[in-house]
């Protein structure tokens, strides 16, 4: 077989379609990006040419650059070189759109003469999601399309346009319902030329800029990608068209190389990456149209929520009549929130309100094809549950559990059908959180788990398969950090101090702050309940008991580990400082300094290990799943890609001498894993483990 051209010309009478086919999303790869330099010379030395059709073929146009190949250093010919080849033709290029022109497939567009597009059309400039700017004239050709402003937002925000709203700000020049690539060679031979690179910035009201400005650096969360997005965007006006692209270039060039870029490149990695699990090849998902929640409390209310806004009907069964309507008004009170702030209409909340039905009727269960159950933490009464609805779930429903720490073979157990259930691991608020812990049990048959993927695609989250153990993934690599974040306190270090470092390092909150937000009571009943086999060489820290012993369960009763005022701002409470003083007393520890760093640098340890035991056991597939765990459900800053990508910078043989320092702090439990041991020892790093 002939190995087919990533770009091939084909004339239609005086027109030539250049078709770009590079499967599966004609990213701009060397090859490809060698064929359109090849394509635009020799179509520039062919009189017989009168116009020029660029197409991805059926259902694409070009999603962007090729990712894999940002790692590497950059390599002729370069995209804004291929583009700027098209515009300099002196016949017209009509782009033809009919799937994602994104990032530098929508710079191509730009650098044609006339944009048609398909209704399947996507246009964005998305590298900022990258922690990177457009590289290839995005920034400079855009403003000239659709003015400062408008520019701004759309490239800050990455955002992806569907076809009518692109067409509606002028980035395309018509929606074509039927056949778009004949409606391109009809349209090209007349289409003028419009070389965006010579059209002036359109005069833009300097309030509005400012204020597109604002909201965009105010939105960056330090993505440092955003700030110089906003600002040779906005250069765009006083720089010549020149001056303009070497000055994106080189910021380009420059964040590509940076830690950031490094970071978010991984996780964008990570998240295809999760979707691979083995011994699920070829397992179709079953049904789910029909999906059922027992229990409505906070979870279950949001679990119902997240379901019915991806359009499944939605069955809530609770305990009796009284917590049935008390569940349905929690669901209610959370599309309160979206309409009031406009992000929903009244209509569509109450379409999907509707599509949400509470009762405390079992039989109700009988149609659902997907249970997720969401009621109390506690093994017995989910295992009376799975045991009742093996009585009326219909045979070949996926019974899915959303417990956080308990075993779930256990819980498969009570069935006569341990292979229909799966963990669905959601996270608080579950409505909003993009994490969907998928927890295979011994048992789970392969179509049962597939489809607890496509469910979570469906619902637009990010789907991390974990092996069944105490905790899971997240919890117990949670759990690890949260203990020895209370060892440095008990140590020597304030509550605040520890947080502030956290917050200093990227977390959206610190640790103790998540604690108190959560309830102290929580933790306070597990470690009650585990008390009696727990391993007395455990380092213990015994001040978390005392708050609640004294009444602070956290924010819900205005002071845990911080006093609460009654507008709800923290801070240090001196009632809290001598519950720590005379626990360190009573161990006759002598209190120590520890900077910021430190503190940084033993937590990241910490999570590290306990990832690479997580790894050992089987229980998480892969590092990246790790930091896609913690970055999507637990806060750990997307920009240090997270836990296992950081101790891979920080390098494991430094990650090891901390964590051998923690082992002493801790004592058992905080062993370093061997799987730690024997990289650091080989100089190799958890990216390329590999099981
Ligand atoms: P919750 O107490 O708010 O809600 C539990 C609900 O289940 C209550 O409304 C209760 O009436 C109902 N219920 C209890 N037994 C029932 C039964 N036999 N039949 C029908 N309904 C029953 O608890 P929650 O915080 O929503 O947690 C629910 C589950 O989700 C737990 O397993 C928990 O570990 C897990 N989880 C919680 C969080 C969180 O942050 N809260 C996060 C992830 C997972």
């Amino acid at each position: 077989m002939a190995a087919t051209l990533p770009v091939r010309i084909e004339r239609h009478g005086s027109v030539a379609v250049v078709t770009i086919d590079h499967a599966p999303v004609n990213a701009l790869s060397k090859g490809v990006r060698d064929g359109l330099a090849a394509a635009a010379a020799a179509l520039a030395a062919d009189p017989d040419v009168a116009a020029v059709v660029l197409s991805g073929g059926p259902g694409r146009f070009v999603a962007g650059a090729d990712i894999r190949e940002m790692n590497l250093p950059p390599d002729e010919p370069f995209v804004p070189d291929v583009i700027a080849a098209f515009e300099a033709l002196d016949k017209p290029v009509v782009a033809a759109i009919d799937g994602a022109a994104l990032g530098g497939g929508c710079e191509l567009a730009l650098g044609c003469d006339l944009r048609l597009a398909s209704p399947k059309a996507l246009v964005g400039l998305t590298e900022t999601r990258l922690g990177i700017i457009p590289g290839a004239g995005g920034t400079q050709r855009l403003p000239r399309l659709v003015g400062i402003a408008e520019a701004i937002a759309l490239v800050s925000e990455g955002r992806i346009l569907k076809a009518p709203e692109a067409l509606a700000l002028g980035i395309v020049d018509e929606v074509v319902e039927g056949d778009l690539l004949a409606a391109a060679i009809a349209r090209a031979p007349h289409a003028p030329k419009r070389r965006l690179s010579q059209l002036p910035v359109p005069a833009g009201d300097a309030a509005r800029e400012e204020a597109a400005a604002a909201a965009a650096l105010k939105g960056a969360k330090g993505v440092p990608a955003i700030a110089e997005a906003v600002r040779v965007v906005r250069a765009s006006r006083a720089a010549a068209f020149a001056d303009g692209m070497a000055d994106e270039r080189a910021t380009f060039l420059r964040l590509r190389e940076s830690d950031a870029a490094k970071a978010l490149r991984h996780l964008f990695f990570a998240e295809r990456e999760a979707g691979r699990v083995p011994g699920l090849d070829g397992a179709k998902a079953r049904p789910f149209a029909q999906t059922a929640v027992i229990g409505a409390g906070t979870m279950g209310a949001g679990i119902a929520v997240s379901l019915a806004d991806s359009g499944l009907a939605v069955t809530l069964v609770e305990r009796d009549a009284e917590a049935a309507d008390a569940g349905l008004a929690r669901v209610r009170g959370l599309y309160e929130r979206p309409v009031k702030s406009a992000r929903l209409s009244q209509a569509e909340a109450d379409r999907r309100l509707a599509a949400i039905n509470a009762t405390p009727d079992w039989q109700a269960l009988a149609g659902a094809d997907l249970v997720i159950e969401a009621a109390f933490e506690d093994m017995a009464v989910k295992q009376d549950i799975f045991r009742r609805l093996d009585q009326v779930a219909k045979p070949g429903a996926v019974l899915a559990s959303n417990t956080s720490y308990l075993d779930l073979d256990a819980i498969a157990a009570a069935t006569a059908r341990p292979e229909d259930v799966v963990g669905l691991h959601f996270f608080a608020p579950a409505n909003v959180m993009r994490l969907l812990e998928v927890v295979r049990g011994k048992a789970s048959a392969p179509d049962a788990l597939a489809t607890a993927l496509a469910l979570a695609k469906r619902m637009g989250k990010q789907p991390v398969v974990a092996g069944n153990g105490d905790g899971f993934i997240g919890n117990r690599i949670y759990a690890a950090y949260r203990r020895h974040a209370e060892y440095l306190v008990e140590d020597g270090a304030s509550p605040q101090e520890v947080d502030a470092a956290l917050q200093a390092y990227g977390f959206a909150m610190g640790v103790f702050a998540v604690s108190d937000l959560s309830g102290l009571d929580i933790g306070y009943a597990m470690r009650k309940r585990r008390a009696a086999t727990r391993d007395p060489a455990e380092r213990y820290v015994a001040v978390a008991d005392h708050l609640v012993e004294a009444g602070r369960l956290g924010r819900k009763s205005g002071a845990g580990w911080y006093a609460y005022d009654t507008a709800g701002a923290a801070s240090a409470d001196p009632a809290v400082a001598a519950m720590i003083a005379a626990a360190r007393a009573e161990k006759k520890i002598a209190p120590r300094a520890f900077t910021p760093d430190q503190i940084q640098r033993r937590l990241l340890a910490v999570m590290a290990n306990e990832g690479a035991k997580a790894l050992e056991e089987g229980i998480a597939l892969r590092a990246s799943d790790i930091d896609l765990v913690f970055v999507n459900g637990y806060g750990f800053p997307r920009l240090k890609g997270g836990p296992m990508f950081a101790a891979d910078a920080m390098g494991l043989g430094a990650v090891l001498r901390e964590m051998e320092a923690a082992h002493a702090a801790g004592g058992a439990g905080s062993e370093p894993a061997p799987l730690l041991v024997e990289l650091a020892r080989a100089g190799r790093s958890f990216a390329d483990w590999r099981g």
